[in-house]
């Protein structure tokens, strides 16, 4: 197999759980050092123990510029470099409609979804300058695209993402630095019954009836006969990382098997 991230170094924030930890997997078996952030101790440490030597756990939380940093500068220390940013952390926040959003959920949710881009970037890019460049990878959605995939706050942090991906692949380009972003969808992961908090507590067999059911689910939300899974989120965010997407800069891929194409069923 050919080792499209041999002897990169990439960090991936929310890499305890679904696509980040599915990415962090792909990642390492294409030669790369990956550290995973994410605030589940016992989760990160039990993957980066599977991963071995060449994967680092680093707990923070991203809704802190102070941990986001830490990351980083975490990376560096332990591999010498940063070469890939994928600022991939979310939750399915701030349910509720026009009417009744609170002031607590707006400053969280935005803090959370694209807080952390900003802030991801700002600490990334002065390793990357240093290394001579890199790519950044931000996790937006089809929310940022469709009406009614989670509520409207989501919506509008997955699109601020996307535009922010766009201005910051603007200032970055001149330093060999490219910024992209993947708008996933109808991919089985705990965000869609509770996120990987509720997943934490919940027994393996729980997950795994949970996950079925959702599987089951989600393969009726796209034109493809399946849902989607972390492996095709990871390997989008693969091409963009490699060297095979050197020209693609300021651009959202949408990884979603069509469903951003089908009429919405509102519901
Ligand atoms: P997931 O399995 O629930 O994973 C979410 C990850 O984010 C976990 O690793 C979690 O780690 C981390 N996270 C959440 N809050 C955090 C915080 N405050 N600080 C640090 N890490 C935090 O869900 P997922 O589907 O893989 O979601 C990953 C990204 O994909 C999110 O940005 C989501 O919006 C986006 N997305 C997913 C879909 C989909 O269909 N699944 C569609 C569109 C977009 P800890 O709990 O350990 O902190």
């Amino acid at each position: 197999m050919t080792k499209r991230l041999q002897d990169k170094v990439a960090v991936i924030t929310g890499g305890t759980s679904g696509i980040g930890k599915g990415t962090a997997e792909l990642f390492v078996s294409h030669g790369c050092q990956v550290v995973i952030a994410g605030r589940s101790v016992d989760k990160g440490q039990a993957i980066a123990d599977q991963l071995g030597d060449n994967c680092l756990y680093v707990e923070a939380d991203v809704v802190d510029e102070q941990q986001i940093k830490r990351v980083m500068d975490n990376a560096v220390e332990r591999f010498g470099k940063l070469d890939i940013l994928f600022n991939n952390a979310g939750a399915a926040v701030g349910r509720s409609g026009v009417e009744t959003i609170t002031q607590d959920e707006f400053s969280h949710g935005l803090q959370l979804l694209l807080g952390s881009v900003v802030f991801g970037i700002k600490h990334a890019a002065v390793h990357m300058k240093a290394a001579g460049g890199g790519s950044i990878i931000n996790n937006s959605s089809i929310a940022a695209h469709r009406y009614r995939q989670e509520g409207p706050l989501y919506s509008a942090s997955k699109a601020a993402v996307s535009h922010y991906t766009r201005m910051a692949g603007v200032d970055l380009g001149p330093f060999n630095i490219r910024v992209n972003s993947v708008a996933p969808g109808a991919i089985a992961t705990p965000i869609f019954y509770g996120g990987s908090e509720r997943a934490n507590s919940l027994t393996d067999e729980e997950n795994a009836t949970k996950m079925a059911k959702l599987e089951a689910n989600l393969a009726k939300a796209t034109p493809m006969p399946t849902s989607g899974y972390p492996l095709d989120i990871a390997e989008a965010v693969l091409f963009l990382a490699s060297d095979e997407g050197r020209f693609v800069n300021c651009h959202d891929l949408v990884v979603d098997g069509g469903r951003i194409a089908m009429f919405h069923e509102d519901s």
